[in-house]
Order: structure tokens, then sequence, then C-alpha cells
């Protein structure tokens, strides 16, 4: 499954996101299946609303959403890059997660200390960023080098790889993210993904505000915004503190919270949702009597490759998939209205998948 890695300086929030976010799985028990891998890992369900509307229509006896795993990657101190013991283990975490979350201290309070005895998340940002640039470069220099010697012997793939690393090489130093890098070409692209650099992976900025802010944000949170959009990324608002207040109280005392303080849904349900966009990553759904379920698949995944998500055999024996709109199935009342209004399609193994498709899978096996 794809993971989400959760960074920040110490005393952020980081801890009480995560618990939160692993503790509402918990709560809500039968219809959310939760599983704690390690202390620190938590596969967490996709908030989708559409879910639910879908049960409905089809009187599923069940629903069962999509995952997203969150790893709580403690540890990082300024010369992690430098590679000391915590240091050398926190930047390998993050190698391992496919985007990050960042999460930046934007309350205020002075019984909560602050490492630099200042808030300011955008400085905070940099000393993070900083240690992932800095472990980038290093690798990097060496590896181009070493492609540069190979191009020059005839190598094409070296050719590439040295272009696009290059590329990467030159942000880097100029201070800016390797994912600025634009891959010319597919091989390049393979190359670069290949490469698994940090500063590569898509942020998620997460701004932890102050209970008073978290309908509207503050000055702090605005300007994280103002950066996440310069550079590529998303940010999202939350208030730690208000979550952890939440997952503790009664799931039908939650509602009337969170419309107390404007919001319209908790602040987990955009973290995870932003995280899971984030990936680019889409839902498909199968419908039934048992259950109604969502499932995860890559944007721009063909039929056979969505189906090999429910199972290796559904991919292998793929024949062809019976498609109905998300909108379609609600707005006709369901699959035997959406075939008799022409709208369940055939759709075989070229079909790019929408997010929203309701499918059921035609196999051999
Ligand atoms: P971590 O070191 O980044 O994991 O930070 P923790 O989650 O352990 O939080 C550090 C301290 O800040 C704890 O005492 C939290 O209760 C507190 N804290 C976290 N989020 C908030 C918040 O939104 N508002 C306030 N006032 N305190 C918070």
């Amino acid at each position: 499954g794809f993971k989400c890695g959760i960074v920040g300086l110490p005393n952020v929030g980081k801890s009480t996101l995560f618990n939160a976010l692993t503790e509402t799985q918990a709560a809500q028990a039968a219809n959310y299946p939760f599983c704690t891998i390690e202390p620190n890992v938590g596969q967490v369900a996709v908030p989708d609303p559409r879910l639910d509307q879908l049960a409905a229509i089809s009187k599923s006896a069940k629903v069962i959403h999509t995952q997203l795993s969150f790893v709580d990657i403690a540890g990082l101190v300024k010369g992690a890059s430098a590679g000391e013991g915590l240091g050398n283990q926190f930047l390998g975490n993050i190698r391992e997660v496919d985007a990050i979350v960042h999460v930046l201290r934007c309350f205020e309070d002075d019984d909560i200390q602050h490492v630099a005895n200042k808030v300011d998340p955008l400085a905070d940002a940099e000393v993070v960023e900083t240690e992932l640039m800095l472990s980038d470069l290093e690798s990097l220099e060496k590896r181009v080098d070493n492609a540069k010697r190979r191009a020059t012997a005839g190598d094409k793939e070296a050719k590439a790889l040295a272009s696009v690393l290059g590329q990467a090489l030159e942000l880097l130093r100029d201070g800016k993210p390797a994912r600025l890098t634009q891959p010319n070409g597919d091989d390049e692209e393979r190359l670069f993904e290949q490469a698994q650099l940090l500063t590569a992976k898509p942020v998620l900025y997460v701004c932890n505000v102050g209970e008073g802010d978290a309908a509207t944000g503050n000055d702090l949170s605005a300007k994280v915004f103002e950066k996440a959009a310069a550079e590529g990324a998303q940010a999202v608002v939350v208030s730690a503190a208000i979550e952890s207040e939440i997952v503790a109280m009664a799931p039908e005392d939650r509602a009337e919270f969170l419309a107390e303080l404007g919001l319209e849904e908790s602040g987990l349900a955009r973290v995870i949702r932003a995280g899971y966009e984030l990936l680019g990553l889409k839902t498909f759904f199968t419908v039934g009597p048992k259950e109604a379920r969502a499932w995860t698949f890559h944007d721009g995944a063909r039929a056979p490759q969505a189906a090999g998500e429910i199972h290796t055999d559904f991919e292998r024996g793929f024949i062809r998939a019976e498609t109905i709109a998300f909108n379609d199935y609600i707005t006709l009342g369901g699959e035997s209205g959406a075939r008799e209004a022409g709208k369940l399609r055939q759709e075989g193994k070229d079909y790019v998948v929408q997010d929203g498709d309701v499918m059921m899978f035609k196999f051999n096996v």
C-alpha cells in the first residue's frame, strides 16, 4: 500500500496528529478496519461520502473504505544529513515513504517549548528541507559523476541518467527541491523515479494552528500556503489539539462540535484526502448486497490493473469490465436503472478507469 510519512521538528504536533489519525480508526470499529503494523505505522480509512450513497441505494450490508498508511517519522535533528546515528535512520525512513506530510507549528503556546524559541513555520520548514536537500545533493554528486563517465564511454542509459540527475543536481545547488525536475521523455522519467530522491517526493504541509484558528487559519498558515503554491506542494490547516478532542468524543457528538467551530468536517479527513490526492490516487467502487467497497488505483490505470487491485487472477484472466459512472449510478437509482438507461458500459482492456467508476469484472479463471 501507499505510505505518507509524517515529519517535522520536535514539539510541532506530529504525534498528536498521528495518534488522532489512528485513534479515529480504532474508535470507528467494524466498518473501519484498522490495524497497527508497527507502533509508528497506522492504516487509515480514506473518508469518502460517495461510498455511503452507493451502499444506501444497493442496500449493502457493509461499507468498506480504501486505506492509506501513515508513518510517524520522529527524530529529525539538525545535521541529520551528516549521517550521525538517528539522523541516518530518519532519512532512511523518509526514503521508504511515497509522500511527505510535513507538520509545521503555527500555534502560539508559551507552555510548549519551541526548539528554536520562536514560532516561525517557514524557518522550521527550511531546517527540515535543508537536511533533505543536503542528503540528495551528496548522493547526486557521486551518481552524476559516475553516469557522466559511463555516458562518455557510449552508454545510452547513462546518458539519460546524467541528463536527468544533472538537472536535479543544478536545482539542488540552487537551493530548490528535486521535485521541480522536468524529465525529458519516458526513459528519463523512469530513471528519475528510480533515483528515489528525498526532495522529489510530493509534500503536504500541515499547518497546526491554535483552536481559535481552526476554521480560518492565521497569518502564519497563510505564509505556508504561499510557500506551498510557489513550489508545487499542497497545504491544509488543522488544529491537532481539536482533532485529539474530536476522536475522544462519541461519534454522534462530533458533527455538532465541528459545526460550533465553523468546520464542515474534521481536519483529519482533509489531511487523509489531501495525502491521497498528493499521491495521484483515485477510487473505483464495487457494489453489491454484501458490501459497498472502495478500491485505490493509480491515476491513468487501465481496467485490468484496476481489477488486479482486487485479485491478481482478475488481472491475469481479465475479459471485460461492466462500468457505471458514479453519477449515473446515483441518479438512475442503481445498477438495473443504469442498465435500462444504457449507462452500463462494456469496457475492454484499454479502458482508462475514471475516479468514481462502479465496476464489475468478467474474467477467466
Ligand atoms: P511532536 O514532537 O511533533 O510529535 O509533538 P507532540 O504531538 O508530542 O506535541 C508537542 C506538544 O505540543 C504536546 O504537549 C501537545 O499537546 C502540544 N500540541 C500539539 N498540537 C497542539 C495544538 O494545536 N495546540 C496547542 N496549544 N498545543 C499543541
